[in-house]
C-alpha cells in the first residue's frame, strides 16, 4: 500500500485564536514495501505529519492517500479507523501504554477489542512473544516486572498483534543508551523483513536513518524540502558509509544537509 501526500497542510486550533500552522504544502510518496525515513528539526512537523498516516490527524488542506483511501478535511471517522487496522504506531516511550494483568493479555487487547476470535489472537500473541525474542514464559508474567527493554518489546507487540501492514516508528530509541538502540533498531529492520512491513521511521538521528533506511523525506519548516534515496539524500556512496560507520562526513554535508537536521538533542 503506497502512502502519498498531496500539498498537505495542517493547523492546530484551526479558526481559533490559538491557530498554529504546523504543516504546509507537503508533498512526498512513501512507497509500498519501502524503509522511509523522515528527518528533521525538533519543530519541523514530523509527529504531525505522521499522525496524518494513520488517520489520528485529518489534513486541513490537501490529499493523504493511504493505499486508495483518501484522507482530506471532509473524511468521516469510519475511513480514518479503517486506515487504522492497516497502519500502526509505535509512539516514543510505548511500554507506558503497558496496562494489563499479564502479557499475554496486554499483547491481545487490541485485537480482542476489534472483534478478533480469542483463540486467533492468543496463537498471534504468541507467535509475537517468539518473533520479538522474549521468552516464552513472559506470557503469564505482569509486564511490569519486566526489564525496561522487555516492556518495550510487549509494547511493539501489542501493535503488531493487528497485523499492521504500515508500521510507524516515532523516535523508537528514545531514552535508550547506545546498546539498547542498536537492538532495538536492529529488531525493526528484522521485522521490516521479516513481516514484510512498510516501515517508517521518524528520527533526529540522521546515522539511523543512513543505516536502515532506504527512501528519506527531509522535513523543515513544516514542509518537504528533500526526499530520495538515502544516497541522493546524503550527497553520495562515500558519504552515505560515513554516515553508516561514524566516520568523520564532508564539509558539503554539513553546509548542506545538517543545518536542516537537529543534532544537539541527545539521542
Ligand atoms: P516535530 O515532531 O518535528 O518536533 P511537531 O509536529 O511536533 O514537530 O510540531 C510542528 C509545529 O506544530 C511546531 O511549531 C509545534 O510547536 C506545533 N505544534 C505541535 N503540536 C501542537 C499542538 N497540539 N497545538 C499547537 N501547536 C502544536
Amino acid at each position: 500500500m503506497d502512502i502519498s501526500l498531496q500539498q498537505v497542510g495542517y493547523l492546530y486550533g484551526k479558526d481559533t485564536p490559538f491557530e498554529k500552522r504546523a504543516l504546509h504544502g507537503v508533498e512526498a510518496t512513501i512507497p509500498s514495501g519501502s524503509y522511509t525515513a523522515i528527518i528533521g528539526h525538533t519543530g519541523s512537523g514530523k509527529s504531525t505529519l505522521l499522525m496524518h498516516l494513520n488517520g489520528l490527524l485529518k489534513p486541513s488542506e490537501g490529499i493523504v492517500k493511504v493505499g486508495d483511501v483518501a484522507i482530506h478535511a471532509k473524511t468521516k471517522g469510519k475511513e480514518l479507523r479503517e486506515i487504522r487496522r492497516h497502519v500502526g504506531i509505535v509512539f516514543q516511550f510505548p511500554e507506558h501504554q503497558l496496562f494489563e494483568e499479564t502479557v499475554l493479555k496486554d499483547i491481545m487487547f487490541g485485537p480482542l477489542n476489534f472483534g478478533v476470535s480469542e483463540e486467533v489472537a492468543e496463537k498471534r500473541a504468541y507467535e509475537l512473544i517468539k518473533l520479538l525474542g522474549l521468552p516464552e514464559d513472559v506470557a503469564s508474567k505482569s509486564p511490569f516486572d519486566l526489564s525496561g527493554g522487555q516492556m518495550r518489546r510487549v509494547a511493539i507487540a501489542g501493535v503488531l498483534a493487528f497485523n499492521p501492514s504500515i508500521l510507524i516508528l516515532d523516535e523508537p530509541t528514545a531514552g535508550l543508551d547506545p546498546r539498547g538502540r542498536k537492538e532495538i533498531m536492529e529488531l525493526f529492520h528484522y521485522l521490516h523483513k521479516k513481516e514484510n512491513l512498510t516501515t517508517i521511521l521518524v528520527t533526529h538521528s540522521m546515522d539511523d536513518a543512513a543505516r536502515y533506511a532506504d527512501h528519506v523525506i527531509v522535513m523543515h519548516d513544516g514542509t518537504s524540502v528533500m526526499t530520495g534515496s538515502p544516497t541522493e539524500i546524503f550527497g553520495n556512496e562515500e558519504q552515505l558509509l560515513a554516515y553508516r560507520l561514524g566516520l568523520p562526513k564532508t564539509v558539503k554535508f554539513q553546509r548542506d544537509i545538517e543545518k536542516l537536521i537537529d543534532r544537539s538533542l541527545p539521542e
